[in-house]
């Protein structure tokens, strides 16, 4: 049973393209205030923010917790946006996850099973997406395994993410990860689940990401998850992927002229 909420929520996934945008982290109340106000002027309705980061390093950033989310909370209620955040572990679910709309499980702990069983019992009740992103190691049946933990614990809307993986091509690629864009054309064959790409892991370099976020819907992705920050040259993580918000308003009109064109 969706709650009123999530009913809102399936709404704007379920009317087209749908744009999730934000920080990799969330780094301070100015900076998740601000770039919300720009994100929602053009018309982007989820955002998204780590306040819980899964760095590779222990010694970098590694966000803002608690503090962070609520932070993220005012600026999306004011701004009529929902919010879209990680969790990393058990506590944090459990604790935080009401103050979060979409929940995200992220590349690292795909499979993580324990965690995907309880995100699923804990939405359960509301129906609350949770965005499930692949592991980069992970193939398209891992994935979609992970996607039955979540579901089988009774909630059903799952949204699957593909971000890049990683395979011999890093050792000399100016690519962060190996793009799957083949990916999107055979989950949207083996699954009525929502999926969307992530063109700013993928590729790991903003001056990629308008180009294969349009590739990405022009294969059939039902939405994009893309970082973006208000200054994204100061950016704490994910610098390099990052883009301006005016940018995320130029994917948006190209992607509703491709689907113009499309359609
Ligand atoms: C993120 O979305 O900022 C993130 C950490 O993604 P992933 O889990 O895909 O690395
Ligand atoms: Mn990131």
């Amino acid at each position: 049973m969706n709650s009123t909420r999530t009913k809102e929520i399936l709404k704007v996934i379920d009317s087209g393209p749908f744009i999730i945008a934000g920080p990799c982290s969330i780094e301070s109340e100015e900076q998740i205030h601000r770039t919300a106000q720009d994100l929602s002027s053009k018309s982007v309705r989820l955002l998204r923010g780590g306040a819980f980061k899964p760095r590779t390093s222990p010694y970098s950033f590694q966000g803002l917790g608690y503090e962070g989310l609520k932070f993220m909370r005012e600026a999306a209620d004011l701004n009529d946006m929902f919010v879209v955040s990680e969790v990393l572990e058990s506590d944090q679910l459990t604790n935080h996850h009401e103050l979060i709309d979409i929940i995200q499980i992220g590349s690292r702990n795909m499979s993580s099973f324990g965690l995907l069983k309880q995100v699923g019992r804990i939405t359960a009740p509301t129906g609350k997406p949770v965005l499930l992103k692949r592991g980069f190691s992970a193939t398209i049946s891992e994935l979609l395994n992970a996607a039955e933990y979540i579901i089988n614990e009774g909630n059903p809307n799952v949204i699957l993410c593909l971000r890049g993986i990683r395979t011999f091509e890093q050792i000399d690629s100016y690519f962060r990860f190996t793009p799957d864009l083949g990916s999107i054309v055979e989950l949207k064959e083996k699954t009525n689940l929502k999926v969307i790409y992530d063109p700013s892991h993928a590729t790991g370099n903003a001056k990629y990401v308008t180009q294969f976020s349009k590739a990405a819907i022009q294969l059939g992705a039902d939405g994009l998850i893309i970082e973006s920050h208000y200054k994204p040259e100061e950016a704490k993580s994910d610098k390099l992927q990052c883009v301006h918000p005016s940018e995320v308003g130029n994917i948006i009109s190209s992607i509703s002229q491709l689907e113009y064109e499309i359609h």
